[in-house]
């Protein structure tokens, strides 16, 4: 079949809730993946940062082939032999306390908000049904109904309502803001360290430590969202990191199986999450055997091939690269470790355009909303591979 019959087939039968470039893959290795007619591209997106391994990952595959010939679901009726590695080890790696498994993104976000408001009327004493959340603008933290409730975005909520109460929203990088938000019956704070679907918006240094301060001072929990974020995408195992301070709650997902399985995770302090009592949260696919398997080496290879260390090298390297590019069209480049954006200024025409240039080069990107093009490749690339997507991308903005 060719690349227009797998459109074709694709229009006809499926909902049209994306709109992806119109490249059909088929195959992919480290940072490269290859479309249905033999071309090779260079994958800067990662999937979202979920491929931050890269693509097929040997020790993962391996890990996953093994699990999968010996258990993969008991559902949590019964215990399982990976269960308990998989907390130690992603407790101990993250200095966290307690974990719990789920599956996608979206999930962990719905599984903190249940947690943090429970701590909250049982252990805060905020009023029963009164807890409320304070989310920022422009905000990306899935698509449940309860999420797109507190989005801002007109396309991700508009038609979905009605909505859960119990949210407020706030501008993000503003501590003033949040701490002019906080009521007696605030319950937590929800943030991106830097929100990525926004297009790499990097609040200023200070925010989150201020944050972690105010939280402190009226008893708020901080809860981050590092599914974007986490995992060494920043050059950071998390992107807290930077700032030097410690979420209460932290979400994981995306990178938690190097783009194997879908597997999130809430990582709590130990009093919010005690409160979950048996039968109060579940997922029948939640802490799996064969999802723990892949997360265990996912985040091994992570720390053992110094993937981190890496993603901090490479994502100066390359930004500073990006910002030495002469082209009349770009606003600005930003990023921290390899999650970079480059924003097109409006009379570019739009970022989609040169995203098209791109992959004619061999190189796979994507726009985050109209003008921005976002750089955020597996974190195994080399220096010589991105010398090699600096020439095609100087090539395009410059033609
Ligand atoms: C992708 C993402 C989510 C949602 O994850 P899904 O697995 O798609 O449900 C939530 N928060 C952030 C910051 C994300 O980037």
């Amino acid at each position: 079949m060719n690349t227009q019959e797998y459109l074709d087939l694709e229009n006809e039968y499926g909902a049209h809730n994306y709109k992806p470039l119109d490249v059909v893959l088929t195959k992919g290795e480290g940072v490269w993946v290859w479309d249905v007619d033999g071309k090779r591209y260079l994958d800067c997106l990662a999937a979202y940062s979920a491929v931050n391994q890269g693509h097929c990952h040997p020790a993962i595959m391996k890990t996953m082939m093994a699990q999968a010939q010996k258990l993969t679901l008991t559902s949590r009726a019964f215990r399982n032999d990976q269960l308990g590695h998989f907390y130690k080890e992603i407790c101990e790696l993250t200095r966290s306390h307690k974990v719990l498994p789920m599956n996608s993104g979206a999930e962990a976000v719905e599984t903190v908000i249940k947690a943090v408001r429970k701590w909250s009327y049982q252990i805060k004493g905020i009023p029963e049904d009164k807890a409320e959340i304070i989310v920022c603008a422009n905000n990306f933290h899935g698509r449940t109904i309860t999420i797109v409730g507190f989005s801002t975005d007109p396309t991700a909520r508009s038609g979905f309502g009605p909505f859960t109460p119990g949210f407020k929203i706030i501008p993000f990088g503003d501590a003033d803001a949040l701490e002019a938000a906080i009521t007696p019956n605030t319950a937590g704070f929800l943030v991106e360290p830097i929100q990525g679907e926004a297009g790499v918006i990097i609040p200023k240094a200070g925010y989150l430590k201020a944050a972690r301060e105010i939280c402190d001072r009226h008893n708020v929990v901080l809860i981050l969202d590092e599914i974007q974020t986490g995992l060494g995408r920043t050059g950071r195992l998390l992107a807290e990191e930077h700032e030097g301070i410690e979420a209460d709650l932290t979400l994981v997902g995306k990178a938690l199986s190097g783009g194997f399985y879908p597997i999130s995770a809430v990582l709590s302090n130990k009093e919010v999450m005690d409160v979950l009592q048996p039968g109060e949260h579940g997922s029948t696919f939640g802490g799996n055997p064969l999802a723990c398997a892949i997360a265990r080496t996912a985040i091994r290879v992570l720390k053992e091939e110094k993937m981190i260390e890496n993603a901090s090298e490479m994502g100066d390297y390359f930004l500073a690269g990006l910002k030495n590019i002469q082209s009349p069209h770009i606003k600005e480049v930003r990023g921290r470790g390899l999650m970079i954006a480059m924003e097109l200024f409006p009379e570019a025409g739009g970022a989609r355009p040169f995203c098209y240039k791109l992959a004619e080069k061999g190189m796979l990107c994507k726009e985050t909303h109209v003008d921005t093009i976002r750089f955020a490749p597996p974190l195994v690339i080399k220096k010589d591979e991105v010398d090699w997507a600096l020439e095609q991308i100087a090539a395009v903005m410059t033609a």
